[in-house]
């Protein structure tokens, strides 16, 4: 009894107390987020590597809260997949991208490029997935093929079999898949081939490292191998500099993204970095 006292102390020390605390706080702040328009969108540009051209743009998510601050995406993505708000959530990003994209397509701003949004496992193991995404199309007018979506890797192998029907029923609508966070999922490559995919996402880990480390180096060379005998372009994100965005030019990678082109823009910005770098 006395150990198990001393068990429950520890379990209920105040470190914990405050974590459990924080994410109390934070579910109850999220699940009112949407209503109280506490989200937005920022875009980040992804550019051809041999011509340096625009080629298209992932909307990425940002929630900014009264209590918590900026709350990043790593922070609560989680949350929201464990408390089934995400799904709700998901619906409004790919209804806020489709119908900012139409609007800057309006303008002229953004011919040609590509809408990347974000796509979580819960959202692909949805049953009205693909009815929700037709439904966007239709009414903001989003044409499919200019829309690409990004799943994570990892949470593409827990059901691969479900993945696998629900990846072709998208594709069925006509937009385009990329696979995320390519090279941390350990995916079976049988079930790779299987996909019915466009694209893979060197995952940023390997990128970052890649002048450094002769294994990161090996790897993101690897998954350009990889995706091309696949018929798939590859794209790598985390390029910061110069240098790896020469590397991976060499290396045959087809497209890039990172910090040293650009930051996750908020949409003001976007419409000047498009305006300024976006016309071919
Ligand atoms: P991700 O999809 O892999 O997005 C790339 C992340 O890397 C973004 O972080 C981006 O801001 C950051 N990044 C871009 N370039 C660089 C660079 O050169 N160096 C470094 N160090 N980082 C760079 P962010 O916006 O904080 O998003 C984090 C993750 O949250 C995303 O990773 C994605 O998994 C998730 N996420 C974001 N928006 C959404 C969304 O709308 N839906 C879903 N389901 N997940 C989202
Ligand atoms: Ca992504
Ligand atoms: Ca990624
Ligand atoms: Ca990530």
């Amino acid at each position: 009894a006395k150990s198990a006292g001393r068990d429950m102390a520890r379990f209920f020390s105040p470190e914990t107390d405050h974590r459990v605390l924080a994410r109390q706080t934070m579910e109850v702040q999220l699940r009112q987020a949407l209503a109280a328009g506490e989200f937005s969108l920022h875009f980040q540009p992804r550019l051809q590597a041999r011509s340096r051209k625009v080629q298209g743009v992932e909307a990425l998510l940002r929630w900014q809260n009264p209590l918590l601050g900026e709350v990043p995406p790593d922070n609560f993505i989680q949350l929201a997949e464990e408390t089934g708000l995400i799904n709700r959530i998901g619906a409004w990003v790919l209804r806020e991208a489709c119908t900012t994209w139409m609007d800057l397509e309006a303008r002229g701003i953004c011919k040609g490029l590509t809408l990347s949004v974000n796509l979580s496992v819960a959202q692909l193991a949805h049953p009205e997935l693909v009815e929700q995404l037709a439904q966007v199309l239709h009414e903001t007018g989003m044409p499919a093929e200019q829309l690409e979506l990004e799943l994570t890797e990892s949470h593409l192998m827990d059901n691969p079999d479900t993945a696998q029907a629900r990846v072709s029923a998208l594709k069925e609508l006509g937009v385009q898949i990329a696979i995320d966070d390519f090279g941390t999922g350990y995916s079976s490559l049988a079930y790779l081939k299987r996909f019915e995919l466009d694209k893979l996402k060197v995952d940023q880990s390997f990128v970052l490292g890649m002048m450094e480390d002769s294994a990161d180096a090996a790897i993101v060379h690897a998954v350009i191998g990889l995706g091309h005998t696949l018929g798939l372009a590859v794209v790598a994100e985390g390029v910061e500099n110069l240098a790896t965005a020469q590397a991976l030019t060499a290396l045959g990678c087809d497209e890039l993204q990172g910090y040293c082109f650009s930051r996750p823009l908020p949409l003001d910005e976007l419409v000047s970095y498009l305006q300024t770098n976006g016309q071919h």
